[in-house]
């Protein structure tokens, strides 16, 4: 928290606007609005829900077809499956770990040969690190084929200097209570599109028909944020730049632990073009490098320090449940999944939590 959080939520009390909607979601639109240059926002419960809408606005809905980046959490993909539509599944390329244009146009030729034409590419900006922007537009452009930013966990990251969520037709953040910032729980639909973001409002809204009564010729849902979770929000932007900073920080700071050890690599940005806002700090281990040791017990050592880590996200291809769907690749990401860890990189930790990490990490490894 930035300390500012417990005004604004103060104020919501004090004006007695604890009811979805108010001056702090309005606000914190408007915040969002002006961090990122985009002109529309809407905020919503969860990023799922923003997803959910996004879909929606494109008309994704029983058996169309939806280009989506395999390597991710759940809940990019599981909006699809709540449309009744179907997820094509995308590898990722080495570089930035996220969707690559090569196998999406790949999965584009094949899908058009069986004559389904997919109806939207879903891509998905991992651990703040930009997926490669100019080539999947250029894609997109191509095969006429829209795009949706899921930029959850990329808050502050930026392409070409330009917010990432921006680049699409629709954009979506999320603040849960793990991202970069958070609401407690909450989402964010963007475009600069207008009629989207109204869209939006009304589909999050139950739908409501402009009468007296109340009247429906659509099915709606019940997608908004509240006037309390907004105002943690507003609290939240006023240091988003400084959560940028220490992330960006925390990686600089592990760069320098690995600089002496063998076989440990982190994902760089690969060119000035790329900003990543660093909300996790990821490695790689290559254990014909570390004399055999794995990712897994590197993991399971800082367990027995009471230091958490995690096993990056197991890709959808692999996943029991989605594993049906079609994919498109080279195995890439079962590989991330493999070797990768997420070591602590929360926006709390201080000094002495971080020597203590590098002290294990190095004991580990030496
Ligand atoms: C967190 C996350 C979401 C979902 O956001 P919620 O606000 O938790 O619903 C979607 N996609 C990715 C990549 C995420 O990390």
């Amino acid at each position: 928290m930035s300390g500012h959080e417990e005004e604004f939520v103060a104020e919501a009390f004090k004006t007695n606007w604890i009811a979805p909607l108010g001056p702090n979601v309005d606000g914190f639109e408007n915040d969002l609005a002006k961090y990122n240059n985009i002109k529309h926002v809407a905020a919503l419960s969860s990023g799922t829900a923003a997803i959910h809408l996004a879909l929606i606005l494109l008309g994704i809905k029983e058996n169309d077809e939806v280009l989506v980046s395999t390597f991710t959490f759940s809940a990019t993909i599981n909006p699809i499956i709540y449309q009744k539509a179907i997820p094509i599944l995308i590898e990722s390329e080495a570089d930035t770990w996220n969707m690559s244009p090569k196998f999406l146009e790949e999965a584009i030729i094949d899908r058009l040969s069986k004559d389904k034409k997919p109806k939207a590419i879903l891509l998905v900006h991992l651990y703040g690190m930009p997926a490669k922007m100019q080539e999947i537009m250029e894609i997109s452009e191509k095969y006429d084929i829209p795009i949706i930013e899921d930029a959850a966990e990329a808050l502050g990251s930026k392409y070409d200097n330009k917010a990432l969520g921006t680049f699409g037709e629709l954009g979506i953040f999320s603040f849960n209570g793990n991202k970069i910032i958070t609401t407690s729980g909450g989402g964010a639909l963007v475009s600069d599109n207008k009629e989207y973001i109204d869209e939006a409002r009304f589909l999050a809204t139950q739908a409501r028909d402009n009468a007296p009564h109340y009247q429906h010729s659509h099915i709606g849902y019940n997608y908004r944020m509240s006037n309390v979770c907004a105002g943690i929000g507003r609290g939240q932007m006023m240091v988003i730049d400084k959560r940028v900073q220490q992330r960006r920080a925390m990686y600089d700071y592990y760069n320098e632990c690995f600089s002496q050890i063998e076989g440990i690599s982190l994902l760089e940005e690969p060119s000035e073009h790329f900003f990543s806002n660093r909300w996790l700090t990821t490695i790689l281990v290559n254990k014909e490098k570390t004399n055999g040791i794995t990712r897994e017990e590197i993991r399971l050592k800082l367990e027995e320090e009471n230091i958490e880590s995690r096993p990056l996200w197991k890709p959808m291809h692999l996943q029991p449940i989605f594993s049906v769907y079609p994919y498109y690749g080279d195995s890439l990401s079962d590989k991330l999944f493999e070797d990768g860890l997420c070591l602590p990189s929360g926006s709390n930790l201080n000094d002495d939590n971080l020597t203590r990490i590098s002290k294990a990490l190095d004991s580990i490894l030496s």
